[in-house]
């Protein structure tokens, strides 16, 4: 039976009628799709509920009365009129195209600004379309703006719709699937509607269940679930929104459990696998310094995270603990702390930074932090002269040097330690996953087996599904407060027209004594022009300040030395302003700083743009945050900047970043290490992804290799998946 459903779904796809060799090559070389079990995948993007259009009459009405302007997403059948093109003003570009949508109940206005040329040419003026988007209020009329639009074959909307299916059989359908096209797929008649006619021949010709169980039926029954193949089949073409919901709930499901399952085995794995010295006395240095030496009291927070770490280092298998705390909330002490625990049990400790100005800036921080208990601190940087290079190494290898700060520099072969025992990884998020396992296996050339603790600290809140989802073999910390006496930053969204009113309050913060950056995008494409931007502005400042204040300039082209000296003269008051492109970005710590101000804002990211805003509000007084946009900013851009506005809370902005940019850019492709999640969304689905984490780490605790006979379909589901997504099962 299995095996015929096999065969069955290994059968080419040019064994649907309808699908000649011209298709085919076409649909695998857009969609990757050539076999029936291809296509049985390729899930639709999209549904429209029949039972739910709305119609032009009744949306005025609803809406009109509270002219909010966020509304619900909504879809239309109807007749396009009016179409217009519109050129752009000045004659750039090819303009706005606009039209007419009626539906017999009322109108509604279309407009889109891209591709409006291609757009033009293929609507017509009486076309019966079904539109989606998300309407507005623009100029006291109702629009929609870059709605998605599909051609209906007929003139008559309502018949046109259901002819979708060849069968006729669609006449019934409530609910109708809308399947991912291409441009190229659409010229042979693959549109959304042609390939609906491939799915659902083929579901009418598919075995039942379309594809077997993968949960004993204990789990199905305790969680209710729909069962997998049944599921399948209903996201196709479900009966009802309740199925459909009921549906997705079961792949959504599966597809977080198989990879949470990934995440629990390589934890089970790495923890019994793994040694570690165990850090377990409480140290003479440590308690010295906390009890003599602390520059300030620690808050709750800091207090909490650190005895999570000296918990985690207690033990003989090695720590990897994550501490997320929003910029300026202090991780660097708890970093320090961590080393003297290390330090104590006279092992070696290794600090990397992301860039040379910030291992500068923890060099010089532990150097007078270590120093009053005789505590020698290194410094290792790709600008480092040879002797001082070639000193380090020695006294690293020799066991002589007991902490070094330093860069990517100190992933280079030479470096070897004596007895290296904690790495700290500060802005963790600006490494990727091999350079952070790259320091972390220097250990093992002294003492095979044995790896060193890691704490990895980042500023970069990541919202805690992401956490879970990504770094779910990592402990988590949080610090969730800031040292008393911090007053809000004051975010500002200003435009052109105010430049001279900002200058005058940069003139009134230097008179006060304060300090400020003035920070310009760089992006490598456009490097030159960037860098160029920044000289002239900082041109411009001396001229406008004169002698009431000096002006740095700091960036990436210049020399390490001189990059240093920049950033001394800043930290030291004798220069009042900074212009800088982002190499300022992270950790950087200038108390006495209190305004920051971005030109073209828009141009940054937005946690890009919260980890500048944490370079000032790092004193007792009160620091702002001015983001100089040019007039016209797009929508996206607008919200960006508008969550800016509204929050400091970096968790918060995170979880905007992360709506606005999705997971893989949120973290970065090369460092994220996730599988690509093809129903589940970690962002909205949170609930799920804690559950079927608890419910992974119960599974494999309670059967780590899956060898019980009621989960042989589960571990065969789980080692196709972890092929399918080219994850490694068993080794971190
Ligand atoms: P981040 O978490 O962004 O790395 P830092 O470690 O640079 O933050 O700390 C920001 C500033 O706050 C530093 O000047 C630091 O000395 C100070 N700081 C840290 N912890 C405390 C505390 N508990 N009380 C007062 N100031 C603190
Ligand atoms: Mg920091």
């Amino acid at each position: 039976m299995a095996g015929l459903g096999a065969d069955f779904w290994q059968t080419e796809i040019t064994y649907l009628k309808g699908v000649g060799p011209k298709r085919a090559e076409l649909l695998a070389a857009e969609l990757g799709i050539s076999t029936f079990a291809d296509l049985r995948e390729h899930l639709p993007f999209r549904y429209v509920d029949r039972s739910r259009l709305t119609r032009l009459g009744e949306l005025a009405a609803q809406s009109g009365a509270t002219r909010e302007s966020e509304l619900p997403p909504i879809t239309v059948i109807g007749t396009l009129s009016q179409l217009r093109l519109v050129p752009a003003a000045r004659g750039r570009g090819p303009g706005r195209l606009s039209a007419t949508l009626s539906d017999g109940t009322g109108t509604l206005d279309l407009v889109w600004f891209d591709g409006v040329r291609w757009l033009s040419q293929q609507l017509r003026a009486g076309d019966a379309v079904i539109v989606y988007g998300r309407p507005a209020w623009y100029n006291g009329r109702l629009q929609l703006a870059h709605p998605e639009l599909e051609r209906l074959r007929d003139d008559a909307p309502d018949e046109a719709l259901p002819s979708a299916e060849p069968t006729g059989s669609a006449h019934h359908l409530k609910i109708i699937p809308y399947y991912r096209s291409t441009e190229a797929l659409r010229r042979v008649g693959l549109d959304a509607r042609g390939l609906r006619k491939l799915t659902w021949q083929l579901l009418q010709q598919a075995p039942s269940p379309l594809v077997p169980e993968l949960l004993p039926p204990a789990l199905i029954a305790a969680e209710q679930l729909m069962p997998r193949g049944e599921a399948l089949r209903a996201v196709h073409y479900p009966e009802s929104a309740e199925a459909l919901a009921r549906a997705q709930h079961r792949l959504k499901f599966d597809e977080l459990l198989l990879f949470q399952l990934v995440l629990a085995r390589r934890r089970a794995h790495r923890r019994s696998d793994r040694r570690a010295v165990p850090f377990d006395r409480v140290g003479e240095r440590f308690n010295a310094f906390y009890k003599e030496h602390l520059p300030f009291e620690l808050t709750d927070a800091q207090k909490r995270v650190v005895k999570e770490i000296r918990a985690d280092l207690a033990r003989a298998e090695p720590m990897n603990r994550l501490v997320q705390g929003d910029v300026g909330s202090g991780k660097t002490m708890v970093a320090t702390l961590t080393a003297l625990i290390a330090l104590d049990s006279g092992c070696q400790v290794a600090l990397m930074a992301p860039t040379e100005i910030l291992a500068e800036q923890h060099h010089r921080t532990l150097t007078r932090q270590l120093g009053p208990l005789s505590i020698e601190v290194g410094l290792l940087t790709g600008s480092t002269k040879a002797a001082a290079r070639t000193r380090t190494l020695e006294a690293l290898r020799m066991g002589l040097l007991p902490v070094v700060v330093g860069t990517h520099a100190l992933l280079e072969p030479p470096v070897q330690f004596a007895r290296l025992g904690l790495t700290i990884i500060d802005e963790q998020h600006k490494f990727g996953v091999v350079q952070r396992s790259t320091l972390w296996a220097k250990a093992s050339s002294h003492t095979p087996g044995t790896y060193p603790h890691n704490l990895a600290l980042t500023a970069t809140p990541i919202p805690r599904t992401l956490a879970l989802t990504a770094y779910g073999e990592v402990d988590v910390s949080v610090i969730d407060a800031l040292p008393p006496g911090r007053r809000p930053i004051r975010t500002v969204l200003r435009t052109e027209a105010q430049r001279l009113r900002i200058l005058g309050f940069l003139d009134e913060q230097i008179a006060a004594g304060r300090q400020a950056y003035v920070v310009y995008p760089l992006v490598e494409e456009s490097a030159k022009s960037d860098l160029l931007a920044a000289e002239t502005g900082a041109e411009f400042l001396r001229g406008y300040f004169k002698d009431r204040a000096r002006v740095g300039l700091i960036h990436g082209r210049l020399k390490a030395d001189a990059k240093e000296a920049q950033m001394a003269a800043f930290a030291r008051g004798q220069t009042q302003v900074l212009v800088a492109t982002t190499v300022i970005e992270v950790g950087v710590d200038v108390p006495n700083a209190t305004v920051m101000l971005i030109e073209n804002p828009e141009r940054f990211g937005l946690s890009q743009l919260h980890q500048l805003r944490g370079r000032v509000g790092r004193g007792a007084e009160q620091s702002y945050c001015i983001l100089l946009a040019p007039d016209r900013l797009s929508a996206d851009s607008r919200k960006r900047l508008g969550a800016l506005v509204e929050t400091n809370d970096g968790f918060r902005i995170a979880e905007v970043d992360l709506e606005l940019r999705g997971p893989g850019d949120f973290l970065g492709t090369r460092q994220s290490g996730l599988p690509e999640f093809r129903v589940a969304d970690i962002v909205h689905d949170s609930a799920l992804v804690e559950h079927t984490r608890r419910l992974a780490q119960r599974l494999v605790a309670d059967d780590p290799d899956l060898t019980y006979p009621e989960h042989a379909a589960l571990r065969r589901g789980l080692e196709a998946y972890a092929r399918q997504h080219r994850l490694e099962l068993l080794v971190a």
